[in-house]
């Protein structure tokens, strides 16, 4: 997700965007990041889908020591979501109190801007999950 170059986020747009997984057409199970072949079950007959976004929160975790380029964003939610297709992706949350924050509440995907990086000035944006009203 801290691909620093814009040759390299233009590539994986797909994939860091708009939650581009994969879907093993021989096991039935997703996941994240795509791959060619199936990391359950080694095979290749595989098919490509976006995600809906949408999913709920399995685990979390409140980072108060943040890294260099996040410190306006502290203290951090880091969460694990499980998204509705069956994947799962650790993310951070945002715009939710943190005594509000609560295992198996519904989250969806947003864009949101990650750190400026120091010397070229380019600002990163990622994925972050929002609370759905719940
Ligand atoms: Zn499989």
């Amino acid at each position: 997700m801290f691909e620093k170059s814009p040759a390299k986020i233009w590539r994986n747009r797909d994939v860091v965007y708009r939650l581009k997984y994969t879907y093993c057409r021989r096991c039935g199970k997703s996941f994240y990041p795509p791959r060619a072949r199936c990391v359950y079950c080694g095979s290749q007959d595989i098919e490509y889908r976006y995600s809906s976004g949408r999913g709920v929160l399995k685990e979390y975790t409140i980072v108060y020591q943040v890294p260099k380029g996040f410190g306006e964003q502290s203290p951090l939610v880091i969460g694990l979501v499980e998204l509705d297709e069956g994947f799962r992706v650790v993310s951070q949350i945002v715009d939710v109190e943190l005594d509000k924050i609560r295992v198996g509440m519904r989250v969806e995907a947003v864009l949101r801007r990650m750190f400026v990086d120091g010397p070229t000035g380019l600002i990163q944006y990622g994925l972050k999950f929002t609370p759905l009203p719940q």
